[in-house]
């Protein structure tokens, strides 16, 4: 069996989930689609400039999946723009990042749903030294 997939974390669903070129009918467009997790890595690495070892923990990934995920968004919206395609923001593997909390003894990081309080206890390594990890609100 597949070992399951890590669930990215993402800071909300996109606002705008499709582009299209002006002036050219839907029908027979062709389209390329981009991830929500992706268009997450594009907005931490690309948008806000966070380098992607940041941008790793900010997704709970590990970097090389950053930049596999980087490249193949890129190769994405590039084909789109030089070939005027639409551009779909659908699916991946993630979950809305409500309240993230950061284990200082083992470094494990978690997310909770919002309005919850902070465990007392981490969940890996049951230490108690826990802090709330800072949003990207900008
Ligand atoms: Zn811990």
């Amino acid at each position: 069996m597949a070992r399951p997939r890590k669930s990215r974390w993402v800071e909300s669903e996109p606002n705008v989930t499709f582009f299209k070129p002006k002036d050219i009918p839907l029908r027979g467009l062709e389209q390329v689609v981009v991830s929500v997790d992706e268009l997450e890595a594009l907005r931490l690495a690309d948008y806000l400039g966070m380098n992607q070892e940041d941008v790793a923990q900010g997704l709970n990934v590990s970097r090389p999946t950053v930049t596999r995920m980087l490249a193949r968004a890129h190769q994405a919206i590039a084909d789109a723009l030089v070939h005027g395609k639409a551009i779909k923001i659908e699916g991946g593997e993630y979950q809305i990042a409500k309240e993230r909390f950061y284990c200082q003894t083992c470094a494990h990081t978690w997310i909770t749903p919002a309005g919850e309080t902070p465990p007392p206890l981490c969940p890996q390594c049951q230490g108690k030294a826990i802090q709330p990890l800072e949003r990207n609100t900008t």
